[in-house]
């Protein structure tokens, strides 16, 4: 799903949040937005570049097996889970965090039935990728 895409769907549940928790609900924002910042991390990691916009491009075309995207493995899902019952802070971007992934399978599922799917291409441990390499 294209960056913009979650930014859009995000703001109708920041706005339903916002009478309730103000500024705070921004934080929904962090976890349904920019949790996939971990796109760019891994551009510069394999090409040891930042420009962001050769790393959208590369991101959106590039079929490499194995990604890393540090975000989206189950092991930040269980820090994030487990820190939500530490401050409401962490609980809003936990939430936003499910918010994204669900578009994000989603996507998924849309892009293999599509027949351009690029399913299996992030690993989803952290743990478990780190065996491998
Ligand atoms: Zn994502």
């Amino acid at each position: 799903m294209f960056p913009i895409t979650h930014f859009l769907f995000s703001i109708i549940p920041i706005m339903l949040l916002f009478p309730i928790y103000k500024y705070l609900s921004l934080a929904f924002l962090i976890g349904s937005y920019l949790i996939d910042f971990d796109h760019y991390l891994w551009y510069i990691i394999c090409k040891k570049d930042f420009n962001p916009k050769k790393a959208y491009w590369w991101c959106r075309e590039s079929r490499q097996k194995d990604q890393m995207h540090i975000f989206h493995t189950i092991e930040f899902w269980v820090l994030m889970f487990l820190l939500s019952f530490v401050h409401i802070f962490f609980k809003l971007v936990f939430i936003g965090m499910i918010f994204h992934l669900i578009f994000d399978f989603i996507d998924y599922i849309y892009e293999e039935e599509s027949g351009k799917g690029h399913k299996g291409t992030r690993a989803f441990s952290f743990i478990i990728w780190l065996r491998r390499h």
